[in-house]
């Protein structure tokens, strides 16, 4: 047998210390973790061999591995690891470094996860947001500013194309930004298992599309069982919100139109009816978020012992995720009772939603795409024929 020599980088067993793995060292590599959990495939199964390689430092081939991406934290191998070293929770620190290492720019990712620079994060919107406003002359103004007596937020605090062209670049950069770490993280895998075969990415693909929409693996889970139902309503209550965003964002087409002097004759509200189609659906989704979330916090709570309570990297997203929900729905309900705190109210929630976003490929939010990436090349690769 050839002789392999392994060097370990030091630094790297450190970062997954510091970044909630701090429990890696009492791995006595009994496997216990591995048999226990449901997620893994038969073949070369995790979580056992991913301890091992992070108590020898060996940071490519981790980052190069779908495995730390098919993990969903469900905390069942955490509860029984006999030497009490919770492996979900440092495969959840190599996420996070993993995210850290792919990103683009990878400066963003580190101020993203580090508490230190929240503030910093949170002050790129709010002072945007602060130059608009007083561009439009709103802090001028003596009373609440209305229209025959109601808020109108497009018409006094900003104009709507401000907020379209913030939120378009936003999503935009976000879009190109993931893009270019989740094909580092695809080459980064096919660099470390050169002879795997492939078969059919389509298939890959569509069978993946499956899984998350079922949430098939999550549900496989046994000590956070609800897990999978909190992650469920979040995951169809972002849906609702997109269409919800679609659907807002076509009903002022014709005003764009008009606008933009493409047809001046055009009528305006010709597809104001979608409100009516919209603005359910974002109300539903928007309480099935709160839902989700609070879910997702007691879960965190009820099995702290057994699982851990998360890091900041966890508790960021979550609590972001909760802040745009309560600020949305208060800013609505704020909106229709005519009181002047709907204004402050509704530039938070617009900050927070630019940071949940603008942020998204660097913080939690990414999980989305770098899992799906890990499941679509583990079918791709046929190792998971599930
Ligand atoms: S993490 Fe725990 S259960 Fe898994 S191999 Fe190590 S000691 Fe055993
Ligand atoms: S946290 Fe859950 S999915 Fe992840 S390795 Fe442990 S048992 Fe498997």
């Amino acid at each position: 047998m050839a002789e392999q020599i392994i060097k370990p980088d030091l630094n790297f067993i450190n970062d997954v210390i510091n970044a909630g793995g701090e429990s890696l060292k009492k791995c006595y590599q009994c496997s216990t973790c591995t048999v226990v959990c449901n997620v893994t495939p038969d073949d070369k199964p995790f979580p056992r061999k991913e301890m091992a390689l992070a108590q020898w430092g060996q940071k490519d081939k981790l980052f190069g591995n779908p495995d730390i991406w098919l993990c969903h934290q469900c905390s069942d191998c955490t509860a029984y690891c006999p030497r009490g070293a919770k492996p979900g929770e440092v495969l959840g620190a190599i996420r996070k470094l993993s995210i850290e290492e792919f990103s683009v720019p990878g400066f963003l990712a580190k101020m993203v996860n580090n508490p230190k620079f929240l503030l910093v994060l949170l002050a790129v919107p709010a002072l945007l947001y602060i130059l608009i406003i007083a561009s439009q002359g709103f802090f001028g103004s003596v009373d609440i500013p209305t229209e025959e007596g109601k808020i109108v937020y497009g018409k006094f605090l900003f104009s709507l194309y401000y907020v379209d062209t913030i939120f378009t670049a936003t999503a935009l950069f976000a879009v190109f930004s993931l893009f270019l770490g989740v094909t580092k993280y695809w080459k980064a895998m096919a660099a470390e298992n050169p002879n795997t075969k492939t078969g059919s990415l389509g298939n890959a693909i569509s069978a993946t599309i499956v899984d998350i929409l079922g949430h098939n693996r999550f549900r496989k889970c046994e000590v956070t069982k609800g897990r999978a139902t909190a992650h469920m309503l979040v995951f169809y209550s972002f849906i609702g919100l997109f269409i919800t965003t679609i659907l807002a964002f076509a009903r002022v087409i014709p005003e764009y139109i008009h606008h933009l002097k493409i047809s001046e004759s055009i009528d305006v509200h010709q597809l104001d009816w979608l409100a009516y189609i919209y603005k359910p659906i974002g109300n539903v989704s928007a309480a099935a978020l709160m839902l989700g979330i609070l879910l997702m916090m007691s879960n965190r709570f009820k099995n702290q012992e057994k699982a851990g309570l998360g890091s900041y990297y966890d508790w960021l997203f979550i609590s972001l995720v909760a802040g745009v929900g309560i600020t949305g729905l208060l800013a609505q309900f704020l909106r229709m009772a005519n009181t002047v705190a709907a204004y402050p109210t509704y530039v938070a929630h617009l900050c927070l939603v630019f940071f949940l976003f603008a942020y998204a490929p660097f913080s939690k939010m990414a999980h989305m795409a770098y899992r799906t990436t890990a499941m679509v090349y583990t079918k791709h690769s046929g190792r998971d024929a599930e």
